[in-house]
């Protein structure tokens, strides 16, 4: 059995299609367009990366797309004084802080930016203020990522209510927003984390497994009910050949991939899950094009509801 590919950039792509016409709308009636501003902290080759991606995806729906570059060697005082320009900004409706922030910045600091954050600008759905009102079931900002996942099953016809769904990990912009929003659409959720025990056996329960964990590969076929969908939230870079061959097997298209550019971006699901699941998304082309998607939808949302 090969599992129904979950195709988030085809989702993604008519999500920022009906973004479109609605960001025309606000420009016609508002007379300016929506503003995101997001603020890149330092040059993590990854974020350089994303942070492009938002650029291009957001201008390409109409949005204004501001990135404001500070070096990595700023302090605390001016990411939170760059935080605090953004939210007295008029033109600025949506403000992204590309996480993460320098080593130096650290666990606190980082926190007291995105606490910094105005909360009717907060597009990330980060700010404690948007997560009180997401434990309640009302936010208008919603974490990204999980409620793309939350659109993909929607749109490819996989029902929520009544299905038991595993959510591996539990960080506060992936794994606990997940498993709030599968629990407001009536699932029963069960949250995995790093001290489960018998995460295998858990899983196997699931009829709706969600990873995001951070690690390639890790979930195998004896994690998965046959016929659960499984979704990949994991984003991970596999730099040695040994390792890329161990997930794909020597012969798979993507091996020459790896041999062209020295690295391949794997999920946290191994391939060979496609034979047991039922519905299983890609990585790359699966959850990563849905969150940036959601964030064009946030940023629209908190222009009409600034006005
Ligand atoms: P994180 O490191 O904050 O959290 C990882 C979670 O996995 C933790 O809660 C931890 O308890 C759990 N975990 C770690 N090892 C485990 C184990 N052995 N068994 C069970 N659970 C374990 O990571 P995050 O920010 O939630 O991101 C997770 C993954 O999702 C990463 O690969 C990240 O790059 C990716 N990500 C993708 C998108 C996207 O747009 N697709 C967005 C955000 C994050």
């Amino acid at each position: 059995m090969s599992a129904e590919r979950l195709d988030g950039a085809g989702v993604a792509k008519i999500i920022r299609a009906e973004v479109a016409p609605q960001v025309a709308q606000f420009q016609s009636t508002r007379g300016r367009k929506p503003g995101l501003h997001i603020l890149l902290v330092g040059d993590d080759p990854a974020s350089q990366i994303y942070v492009r991606n938002k650029e291009r995806a957001g201008a390409e729906a109409g949005l204004i797309v501001s990135v404001h570059r500070l070096t990595a060697d700023v302090t605390l005082d001016d990411v939170l004084a760059a935080v605090r320009r953004l939210n007295a900004d008029p033109a600025c409706d949506g403000i992204l802080v590309q996480a993460p922030l320098p080593r130096a910045i650290g666990k606190d600091g980082t926190a007291q930016v995105f606490d910094a954050i105005d909360p009717r600008k907060d597009v990330d759905g980060f700010h404690p203020h948007n997560v009180g009102l997401l434990v309640q079931g009302r936010a208008a900002l919603k974490p990204c990522t999980p409620s793309g996942v939350i659109e993909l099953l929607d749109r490819t016809g996989h029902a929520i209510a009544g299905t038991h769904a595993v959510v591996i990990g539990r960080s506060e912009i992936v794994g606990k927003p997940m498993a709030l929003l599968l629990l407001q659409r009536d699932a029963t959720v069960t949250i995995c984390h790093s001290k489960t025990p018998d995460l295998k056996a858990t899983c196997r329960g699931a009829d709706i497994l969600v990873a995001a964990i951070g690690r390639p590969g890790f979930v195998t076929p004896d994690f998965v009910k046959p016929g659960a969908v499984v979704v990949d939230v994991g984003i991970n870079r596999v730099d040695t050949r040994e390792t890329a061959v161990s997930l794909f097997g020597a012969d798979h298209p993507r091996i020459a991939d790896f041999d062209k550019r020295g690295s391949l971006v794997v999920g946290d699901v191994h391939p060979s899950v496609e034979t047991v699941a039922g519905a299983m998304t890609p990585v790359p082309g699966g959850v990563g094009p849905l969150t940036i998607a959601m964030l064009l939808k946030n940023t629209l949302a908190a222009a009409k509801a600034r006005g």
